[in-house]
């Protein structure tokens, strides 16, 4: 049973007078526990996908189901509800909010919850310390390098234990040693948590850690592959 289920997917953007077909015929699955790379190259609608998947934006024609609910079909207010409950996502630009520390950033998503305090710090602590990042719990973003303020992105995103995690470019701003910590920890948590991971890049190193590789061109699937996962040696 697939965790997302995407069928026969379309958006066109109107610019001016005329219409750009941004996304066409997309029809996908993807399994729980799975690490998918969405890949091609800019312009081949990557971050087009990942917002009708991840129910930012609303699809011109077809339908996206996740765990089985068609998520086009709620409201603004089920569908908020609904991303809160049961998505993640990590950033290229990390996102943190600046005025809260890095405990406080992780435990944010189980504050909108209402997981009280020291529950939610418990949480975050736990889950930092997981990234490396016990010597940094009081860090404020500013205070902390790329490859740590993503780690905590990465805490953040996971701590809620969502149905998915969406990552779009999430090593779009760090230097290579920094991507093989990052994306590392990335899979580590996909494994040992069984859970479902779409990633988004133009790298094919990226892709490298992927179980499931979906090529993009023109807003269309060109490719897909499902490839054996090898543990890599580090
Ligand atoms: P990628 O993420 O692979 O670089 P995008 O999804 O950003 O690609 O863009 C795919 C196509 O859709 C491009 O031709 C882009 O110009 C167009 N596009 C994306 N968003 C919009 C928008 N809001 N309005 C008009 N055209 C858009
Ligand atoms: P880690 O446990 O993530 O390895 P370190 O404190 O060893 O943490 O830092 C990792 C890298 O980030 C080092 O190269 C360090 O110079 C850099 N770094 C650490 N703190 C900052 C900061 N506040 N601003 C910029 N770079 C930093």
């Amino acid at each position: 049973q697939p965790v997302l289920e995407v069928r026969d997917l379309w958006k066109e953007y109107p610019v001016g007078d005329e219409t750009v077909v941004a996304l066409q015929n997309v029809t996908l699955n993807i399994m729980r526990g799975e690490i998918c790379c969405i890949f091609g190259p800019s312009g081949s609608g990557k971050s087009t996908l990942l917002n009708q998947l991840s129910g930012l934006e609303k699809p011109t024609r077809g339908e996206v189901l996740i765990g089985g609910i068609p998520i086009s079909r709620l409201s603004e207010e089920q569908l908020t509800n609904f991303r809160q409950r049961h998505l993640g996502f990590v950033f290229q630009s990390y996102n943190l909010l600046p005025q809260l520390t890095a405990t406080e950033n992780v435990a944010l998503p189980l504050m909108f919850r209402g997981v009280p305090k020291p529950q939610r710090e418990q949480a975050a602590r736990e889950l930092l310390a997981r990234v490396g990042l016990s010597h940094r719990l009081n860090h404020f973003p500013s205070q902390m390098s790329g490859g740590q303020q993503q780690r905590v992105g990465i805490a953040r995103a996971f701590i809620t234990r969502p149905d998915i995690v969406f990552a779009d470019e999430p090593t779009g701003n760090l230097d290579s040693k920094t991507t093989t910590q990052v994306m590392d920890m990335i899979c580590s948590f996909a494994r040992d948590f069984h859970q479902t991971v779409i990633l988004v890049s133009h790298d094919p190193e990226m892709a490298s850690y992927a179980h499931h590789i979906v090529t993009l061109r023109d807003g269309g699937i060109v490719g897909e592959q499902r490839t054996q996962h090898i543990e890599k040696e580090r």
